[in-house]
């Protein structure tokens, strides 16, 4: 990946630059908003990571300047703690949000998401989930046996956002503001309704899962063979 990282705490951004670089990501720092504006303005960049505290002006200030030029993915670090920033945040067009000290594995993945949700188009993938084939990118579901149920746009949306986790489990209000949006993400109802629709399409025996399982208290995850 070719990233920006816009951080002004040195010692913070040097050992994520060693561990992202090792990785072989492309990584072009700047320590400040000014020089991250200009560093946006003059090269293309797969995913921008972004400091909230930055010293010449708010790290809010430099994602709206990007959002006004790109759909860029941004991942928000912040130590700010609170929920006001962070919806804030997300609000202005961060596509994720971190708060500083994270594990750098949890950071990775998030990271990995951030780029997956920013690649152009629909995603190219077929899905075997028991006798059931899905077409993501086509949105068809064939069988082989047994009548192949249709699904709705946002049943579709949600089956996406789960395999595109390829059985991590995606938290419930990750879910939500994926699938449904920022305002959405305490909407659990949403989600139980959805599940159990999914579930009565794609499992042999719904009120047994064995693909789209629950993670009491946590998410869902898919359990799916990518195909194709
Ligand atoms: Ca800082």
């Amino acid at each position: 990946m070719k990233i920006l990282f816009v951080e002004d705490d040195t010692s913070f951004a040097n050992a994520l630059l060693i561990s992202l670089r090792a990785r072989g990501n492309e990584v072009k720092h700047v320590s400040t908003g000014k020089s991250a504006i200009v560093a946006f303005a003059n090269a293309k960049f797969d995913v921008v990571i972004l400091d909230l505290g930055l010293s010449d002006m708010d790290g809010t200030e430099v994602l709206k300047a990007i959002r006004s030029k790109a759909n860029t993915p941004v991942l928000v670090l912040s130590a700010r703690m609170g929920e006001v920033s962070k919806v804030e945040a997300l609000d202005l067009g961060a596509d994720d949000y971190v708060t500083k000290p994270f594990g750098f594995g949890e950071f990775l993945a998030r990271l990995r998401a951030a780029h997956r949700r920013g690649s152009p188009g629909p995603i190219n993938q077929i899905l075997k989930i028991g006798e059931l084939q899905f077409n993501l990118a086509q949105k068809e579901i064939t069988s082989q046996a047994k009548p192949t149920p249709k699904l709705t746009p946002t049943e579709w949306s949600l089956l996406e956002v789960l395999a595109l986790e390829n059985s991590r489990i995606v938290p419930r209000e990750e879910l939500l503001r994926r699938v449904w949006g920022e305002a959405f993400i305490n909407e659990y109802d949403y989600l139980r309704v959805y599940v159990s629709q999914l579930r009565r399409k794609l499992e042999v025996d719904p009120a047994e899962p064995a693909y789209l399982l629950t993670e009491p208290g946590i998410g869902y995850r898919l359990i799916a063979e990518v195909v194709g």
